[in-house]
């Protein structure tokens, strides 16, 4: 069992069905992977504060340093879409450990989302645990530094 958030947190975490959709997204978007290296398949699915859903998977290259994160794919789509705001994001990859987003993940998500964005970590099984960005990269450099209004 996670431990719980206080209550005044709980209170903006995603709903439940928003879960469960950013849960099917990332499940269908990680079958698509294309990870002939790793064999590491990640799924992302990102929430607009409107409802909508963006996914992505990674893409890796022969060339290491080339392939793409599971995330960047997500924000890609959410961009090409017209969005520019990200409520919350589900990343889902199998193994023992937790598939949180990687350091440049987290800093993308930073241009599209607040501190209090949510960052849901799945598995195959289900959701292992729940961070806000903040938690993820705190006292982070964002478009408000360059006087960007989000
Ligand atoms: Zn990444």
């Amino acid at each position: 069992m996670l431990p719980g958030p206080p209550q005044d947190l709980r209170d903006r975490m995603t709903d439940a069905p928003t879960v469960a959709a950013l849960f099917d997204a990332a499940v269908a978007v990680r079958a698509a992977a294309y990870a002939p290296y790793s064999r590491f398949r990640v799924g992302a699915a990102l929430a607009t504060p409107k409802g909508a859903i963006h996914a992505g998977c990674n893409v890796e290259n022969a060339a290491y340093p080339v392939g793409t994160c599971a995330e960047a794919g997500a924000i890609s789509a959410l961009v090409a879409a017209g969005g520019r705001r990200i409520a919350a994001i589900l990343v889902l990859g199998d193994g023992p450990a937790l598939c949180t987003p990687c350091g440049a993940c987290r800093q993308r998500l930073r241009e599209f989302a607040a501190d209090d964005a949510e960052v849901l970590v799945a598995g195959p099984e289900g959701v292992r645990a729940r961070f806000t960005l903040g938690e993820l990269l705190p006292a982070s450099f964002g478009p408000a530094n360059l006087g960007a209004q989000p």
